[in-house]
């Protein structure tokens, strides 16, 4: 038989056969099936040649969070096929670009961005992002703007309402945090039906997501290994 995989990755098949076998678990645990999620394995600051390997291991769906990175390695892989999630916060400035190889936007925070990408040519699923936190410097929108952003995503032609995303605070119970989001996934849901998705859940948190109900995890170093020094 030959090699499918190259060694430059060591454990990296092993720890996603892992990840895929305990989200399974936390599936059943919570009474779901499995293919109610999708794993997106984040490969920021790893290098194409690796996202390249997850590829050819059966991975379709990777997350990133810086814009010029993710471009570069987009490029670098246009023969394969990837679905490319942006998980990042995005400049206004950068937004069309970003569309481009995105087929997801988890990071929708602000209005501003919103009607940067409404006119695109291509639909974009788009997540709102909601900030669980008291500090505005963190990423996402405040509780309290979400309905309005969601209207505005809902009425933007090119972008397609997902649902809702968040990371949980580091100073919160991961439970109590997603069971919050889980009534702000009801509030996007009264605006748009369709609307159910829920983006959460990570290395140390994504089967506390899992029970509240994500749909799309977003699960990093458990899979990659510690991430390099970014560029
Ligand atoms: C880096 C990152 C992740 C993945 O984090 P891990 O702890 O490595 O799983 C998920 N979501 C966002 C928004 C990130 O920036």
């Amino acid at each position: 038989m030959t090699e499918l995989v190259s060694p430059a990755y060591p454990g990296l098949g092993d720890r996603l056969a892992q990840i895929r076998s305990d989200i399974a678990e936390a599936c059943r645990a919570a009474d779901r099936k499995p293919e109610s999620t999708t794993l997106i394995v984040v490969t920021k600051f790893h290098p194409a040649s690796l996202v390249r390997e997850l590829a050819a291991l059966g991975v379709r769906d990777v997350g990133e969070n810086r814009h010029q990175e993710a471009q570069d390695k987009a490029a670098e892989l246009t023969d394969l096929d990837l679905n490319w999630h942006f998980i990042g916060q995005l400049q206004t400035k950068k937004a069309r670009q970003a569309a481009r190889y995105a087929s997801a936007i988890h990071s929708i925070d602000r209005e501003r961005l919103v009607d940067a990408l409404a006119e695109g040519d291509r639909a974009i699923d788009a997540f709102v992002q909601v900030n669980m936190t008291d500090d505005p410097g963190r990423g996402g929108v405040a509780p309290a703007e979400l309905e309005r952003l969601a209207e505005r995503v809902a009425a933007a032609p090119a972008l397609r309402l997902r649902g809702v995303m968040a990371v949980a605070p580091l100073e919160e119970e991961p439970a109590r945090a997603f069971a919050r989001l889980a009534d702000y996934s009801a509030q996007v849901r009264a605006i748009d039906p369709a609307a159910t998705d829920i983006s959460a859940g990570m290395t140390h948190d994504f089967a506390e997501a899992i029970a509240a109900g994500a749909t799309h995890l977003r699960i990093g170093s458990a899979i990659t290994g510690k991430r390099p020094e970014p560029r």
